[in-house]
């Protein structure tokens, strides 16, 4: 049990303080339950939101009938009525509670003087002498078989002849409390001793109760003050600094796909084994399908799930995210069991990043780049209804923020599951086939043709490649066989640039995007057009296609743009920083400038 009071009286609201991307009351019980030394982990508070928090992060939590002088009252209130052998008491401040600790309190019931025992805790000796005279650490001091004689805030014992060697402990505030025990406190009246030094302990010992000490020398920080807050905010980030891809990249991958026209029925059973209890599944599937009946049908909304439809006329947006991250909060006490995305590559971005939001504070924004989110997300699916971006396979969640036009690049992005049925793309209508078609096409080139090239990309960008030559020159092939070449030709393409990265297109289109909203595969189109003295072969071979395909592309889009408009576009376009020294090599930028981009730009 955890008992968590809201307002502490040093340190107000500090259990809802963030450590590391979540609160320290989460911290806390997420540390006792991953020990797995108990049958259950409660935290019991009188708080509304820590409440919800703990529900929140899939945990369990009571919430106090009564008002409560201390933590031991607050949580024999809790057991009073559950059916429990030994209570363990740990404090909703001490997120770093070790697995040691507690199994050393709890191994005090099994050594042969158990019976004997009422409750059990820890205590740790200190030396410095700061410490030892500080009134904020509790000292104990134990008989010869380590039951405590006494309790207090005083330096005992009290050193009369200052070259004795004193050892002094320091009591830890971890209990171990037969459930008798624990009643009897909550029943006794608080004793004169217990008033003076305001230790709770001691109302055990005034009456006669007999409390066994453990040695543990386990370091724990408690959060106490800010300071204590900020040292273990840095704790934390020394623990999590892996050596991440300095030499060689170390991706996840997705871990679960299935694949084969029809395999969307086997939704319901592929989703059944993540559902939470009264978690709900939520899908966001593009608004193309409002009406199309049929398939609405044929997703598996059970329980509590909702459906939410989403416009992809526009690209996700980090605000897009927060706004619907908050509604889905607001509507349900439990966080959701999954997040499916259903659509193109904007709805799965989005799906992608909504799942990301829900286990991490803050706003979408503040996540826009490589490795700069902490929480694992909500499981995750993506369902394309299209084929080409690769977004179904990537570590990455493209959004247009406030400043930039970036993804949200993680080991936590990519999806938990992908469903490919080739079927679900009949709709696409011919130009947009097309578009996003050759967003994999010029992944493959700009890939194949960079300097972060190695034989990981190159055999799935060849592949690729190859695949999208013959959906698009190939006029023999049917629309159900490219169908289905397109979806793996995506997923190639994705793991293509997984390893390297794209080129000059995708920065130019980046720069489009953000300042006219032109969409990812038309301006991808747009600009690969021009790119003849970057990628001569391949743009012959997207001008081939284009005209088998009978696709007219929009010119001169960027010739009335303003000064400011073409140096912001010419600005995000050159932040793109990998983009360009994959292209152009690690001098890149003696190959371009703003200049020459501009050049480039009023061309198109
Ligand atoms: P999209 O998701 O914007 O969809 C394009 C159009 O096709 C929309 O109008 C949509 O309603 C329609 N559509 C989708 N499926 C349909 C169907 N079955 N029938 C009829 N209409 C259908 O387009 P996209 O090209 O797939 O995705 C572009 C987005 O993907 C951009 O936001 C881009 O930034 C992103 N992207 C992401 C990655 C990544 O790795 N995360 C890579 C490339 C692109
Ligand atoms: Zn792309």
């Amino acid at each position: 049990m955890i008992p968590a009071r809201y307002g502490a009286s040093r340190f107000p609201g500090k259990l809802m303080q963030d450590l590391g991307g979540k609160p320290v009351i989460v911290r806390t019980y997420e540390a006792a339950k991953a020990t797995g030394l108990f049958d259950a982990v409660y935290v019991v508070t009188d708080s509304d939101v820590i409440f919800k928090e703990i529900e929140w992060h899939g945990g369990q939590a009571i919430m106090s009938q009564k008002e409560h002088d201390c933590g031991t009252d607050r949580i024999a209130e809790a057991v009073a009525e559950m059916d429990v052998d030994i209570v363990v008491n740990v404090q909703g401040d001490e997120p770093f509670t070790s697995k040691e600790g507690l199994a050393q309190v709890l191994s005090v019931f099994d050594a042969p003087d158990a019976d004997r025992i009422d409750l059990a805790s820890l205590m740790t000796e200190i030396q410095d002498w700061r410490e030892i005279s500080d009134p904020n650490a509790v000292k104990v001091v134990v008989d010869k078989e380590n039951y405590a004689l006494y309790f207090s805030r005083s330096p005992i014992p009290y050193p009369r002849d200052k070259n004795t060697a004193v050892q002094y402990f320091k009591h830890k505030g971890i209990y171990a409390f037969r459930k008798q025990a624990l009643l009897d406190f909550y029943n006794l009246p608080m004793t004169i001793l217990e008033a003076t030094e305001k230790i709770e302990c001691i109302r055990f010992l005034e009456y006669g109760k007999r409390i066994k000490m453990a040695i543990s020398n386990t370091q724990g920080i408690e959060i106490d003050t800010p300071e204590d807050l900020v040292r273990a905010n840095k704790v934390l980030k020394e623990e999590k600094r892996l050596p991440i891809n300095n030499k060689y990249r170390n991706f996840p991958m997705v871990p679960k796909v299935v694949y084969g026209k029809g395999c969307f029925e086997q939704l319901a059973s592929i989703l059944g084994p993540q559902r939470k209890e009264k978690a709900p599944f939520i899908y966001l599937v593009d608004d193309v399908f409002q009406n199309d009946q049929e398939l609405i049908q044929r997703i598996p909304l059970r329980f509590n799930d909702k459906l939410i439809f989403i416009s992809s006329f526009e690209e996700p947006k980090t605000e897009q995210v927060d706004v619907l991250v908050k509604s889905i909060k607001t509507e349900f006490s439990y966080r959701p069991s999954g997040i499916i995305g259903i659509g193109g590559g904007s709805i799965l971005d989005l799906a992608k990043a909504v799942a990301i939001m829900l286990t991490n504070k803050g706003q979408a924004s503040e996540y826009q780049g490589w490795d700069l989110v902490k929480n694992k997300a909500v499981y995750h699916v993506g369902i394309p209804t299209i084929s080409g971006t690769g977004a179904e396979v990537s570590r990455t969640t493209v959004l247009t923020g406030p400043e930039k036009k970036l993804g949200i690049n993680s080991d936590f992005t990519p999806f938990d599951q992908v469903v490919l049925d080739p079927e679900l793309t009949t709709g696409v209508p011919k130009d947009q086939w097309f578009f996003t078609g050759m967003d994999c096409f010029i992944h493959c080139v700009e890939s194949l043709n960079g300097t972060f090239l190695n034989e990981f990309s190159k055999s799935y960008g060849e592949k690729a490649y190859d695949l999208c030559k013959e959906i698009f020159l190939n006029p023999e092939l049917d629309d159900e066989t490219a169908r289905e070449k397109l979806m793996m030709a995506s997923w190639h393409g994705g793991m293509s640039i997984a390893y390297s990265q794209v080129g000059v297109a995708h920065a130019m289109s980046y720069g489009l995007s953000y300042v006219l909203g032109v969409k990812h595969g038309i301006g991808n189109c747009i600009v690969f057009d021009h790119l003849i003295d970057y990628y001569p072969f391949d743009v012959a071979l997207f001008k081939e296609m284009k005209q088998a395909h009978g696709i007219e592309l929009p010119q001169g889009i960027c010739k009335d743009l303003t000064e400011s408009q073409m140096d912001t576009m010419v600005k995000i376009a050159l932040s793109l920083v990998p983009l360009w020294e994959n292209a152009l090599g690690p001098d890149w930028e003696l190959k371009i400038n703003a200049d020459k981009l501009k050049a480039l730009y009023a061309k198109i």
